[in-house]
C-alpha cells in the first residue's frame, strides 16, 4: 500500500480508469499545475484553459490573493461545525450580503446543495407564508434545465443519462419550455400550488442558450403577479463570467459594487451561487434572499457541516474581491463582445462551424453536425494539441469561457489557435 509517483499522463488515467468509478469522460489532458489563464500537463505542454472548471476559476487559477487568504486561515482554524460560532462567518455573511444587496446568507458547500436549499426554502416558504397545503407545493423548471446531480435536482431533469435507474424521482416539480413566457404564464395560471419558478439566466450546460431580451424581467413579473418566488441559478452564469457580476443584471455595468439601481436588474428572490465564489479553490455555495424568505427556517431544520467554516469564508471573500479588484466585469463584456465578433467574422466563410452565441466569457460555438457526431469532440482533442483546453457539451456544441482575467492579447493567440484547429476540419464536412 504505497503512493505511487505520476512519471506520465498515460500512467494517470490508466490509474483512474483502474481504481475510479468512470462517472465522467474527460479529454485526455492530465494537468498538474495552474496559473492564471493557463494550465501545464505531466509532460509539461501549457496550454490555455477555456473551461475555468465550469467556470469556478473565473479569477484566474491559483490567484495569490485567493490563495494567500486561504492558506493563512488554513493555519489558524479550518472547522468548528456550526455547532459553535467562529470569527469568520458573521463578517464574510455582512460583506456578501452586502456585494450582492440581500439581507441574508445560507452558506453551504456544492452548487447541487446550494440548489437543494433553495428548493426548501421556497417550499417551506410557500407553507408558512403563502399558505399552500402542505406537501403540495409545486416548483416550475425549465426544459433541458442543469442545477447539480442530486436524487431531487435529477428529478426534474430532462437528460436521460442524468435520471435512468436513479428513481423512483422526488414529486413537486413542473416543467415547461426554456424561454418560452406563454408555457410559464399557462402553468401559473393552470397549476394550483406553485411556490416558485427555478431558471437559469443563460442555460450553460444545455449549451450556452441565451433567452430572449426580456425573458427574464417578464418572468420576474409574472413571478410577482402569481405569488410566487423567482429563483435565479446563477452557479454558473453569475460572478462577472457573463460581463455583469450576476447575469440577472442584465447590462447593468456598475463597478461600485452593485447597486442595483439599473433598470435592466432583474432581482431574484432567491440567489443561489456556486463555483467561481470561492475562484475555484474551495467548494463553497450560498443561497441568498430576504428576512421574510430566509427566516423560515431555523435552528435544526437545514445544516451542513463543512457549510460556513472558516476557511471557506475567508476564501471566499478574497475571491469576490479579485472581482472589483481587477476589473473582471468589465474585462468580460468587453472582451466577449470581442470574441463573438472574431468568431463570427471566421463563421461567414466556415462549413463546420453553424454560430457563435453567448454573453460575456461565457459562450459556445454550434458545430455543423448531428447531435450524435463525434467532430465535436475531434475538435477538442486537436484544440488541445494547439495548447487550449475546452470541451464538448451536448454533442455538437463546443462551451468557450476562459478566466475572466485572460488579456486581449492572450485571447487574440486563443483565438488564432481557435480558427487553425477548425480550418483543418473544413474540408471533412
Ligand atoms: C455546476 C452547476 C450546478 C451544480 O454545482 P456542483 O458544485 O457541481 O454541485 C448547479 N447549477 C448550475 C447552473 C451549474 O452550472
Amino acid at each position: 500500500m504505497s503512493v505511487v509517483t505520476i512519471k506520465s499522463s498515460q500512467q494517470a488515467i490508466e490509474l483512474e480508469e483502474k481504481h475510479g468509478a468512470h462517472n465522467y469522460h474527460p479529454l485526455p489532458a492530465v494537468l498538474k499545475k495552474g496559473e492564471g489563464v493557463f494550465m501545464w500537463d505531466v509532460e509539461d505542454k501549457k496550454y490555455y484553459d477555456f473551461l475555468s472548471a465550469y467556470s469556478a476559476v473565473n479569477q484566474g487559477h491559483c490567484h495569490p490573493k485567493i490563495i494567500g487568504a486561504m492558506t493563512k486561515q488554513a493555519e489558524t482554524l479550518t472547522l468548528t461545525s456550526r455547532a459553535f460560532h467562529n470569527d469568520v462567518l458573521g463578517k464574510y455573511e455582512k460583506f456578501a450580503t452586502e456585494y450582492f444587496g440581500f439581507d441574508k446568507l445560507l452558506p453551504m458547500n456544492t452548487g447541487a446543495e446550494a440548489v437543494e436549499t433553495a428548493i426548501k426554502i421556497c417550499r417551506k416558504w410557500a407553507y408558512e407564508k403563502k399558505g399552500i397545503h402542505e406537501n403540495e407545493a409545486q416548483i416550475i423548471v425549465a426544459e433541458n434545465n442543469f442545477h447539480g446531480r442530486t436524487t431531487t435536482v435529477i428529478s426534474f431533469s430532462n437528460d436521460e443519462g442524468a435520471r435512468k435507474n436513479f428513481g423512483p424521482y422526488t414529486p413537486g416539480f413542473l416543467k415547461v419550455g426554456y424561454d418560452n413566457l406563454e408555457q410559464l404564464e399557462e402553468a401559473l395560471k393552470n397549476t394550483p400550488n406553485v411556490a416558485g419558478f427555478l431558471v437559469e439566466p443563460i442555460q450553460g450546460e444545455a449549451g450556452v442558450f441565451v433567452p430572449s431580451e426580456d425573458y427574464l424581467s417578464e418572468a420576474r413579473k409574472l413571478c410577482k403577479k402569481y405569488g410566487v418566488l423567482f429563483i435565479a441559478d446563477e452557479i454558473q452564469t453569475g460572478i462577472a463570467r457573463t460581463g455583469s457580476l450576476l447575469a440577472v443584471c442584465g447590462n447593468c455595468t456598475c463597478q461600485n459594487k452593485c447597486e442595483q439601481q439599473s433598470e435592466t436588474y432583474v432581482r431574484p428572490d432567491i440567489l443561489i451561487l456556486g463555483k467561481a465564489l470561492s475562484g475555484g479553490v474551495y467548494p463553497v455555495s450560498a443561497v441568498l434572499a430576504d428576512n421574510e424568505i430566509m427566516d423560515v427556517i431555523q435552528p435544526g431544520q437545514h445544516g451542513s457541516t463543512f457549510g460556513g467554516n472558516p476557511v471557506a469564508c475567508e476564501t471566499a471573500i478574497a475571491a469576490l474581491e479579485v472581482v472589483y479588484d481587477e476589473n473582471l466585469i468589465q474585462n468580460a463584456r468587453e472582451l466577449g463582445n470581442y470574441f463573438r465578433a472574431e468568431m463570427n467574422k471566421y463563421i461567414a466563410n466556415s462549413k463546420v462551424v453553424k454560430l457563435v452565441r453567448g454573453k460575456g466569457l461565457l459562450n459556445a460555438i454550434v458545430i455543423n453536425d448531428i447531435e450524435e457526431s463525434s467532430t465535436a469532440w475531434n475538435i477538442c482533442v486537436d484544440l488541445k494539441e494547439n495548447g487550449l483546453l475546452a470541451k464538448p457539451t451536448h454533442g455538437n456544441i463546443i462551451r468557450f469561457a476562459p478566466p475572466l482575467v485572460i488579456t486581449k492579447e492572450q485571447l487574440d493567440e486563443c483565438i488564432a489557435i481557435i480558427t487553425k484547429t477548425l480550418s483543418k476540419f473544413e474540408d471533412q464536412v
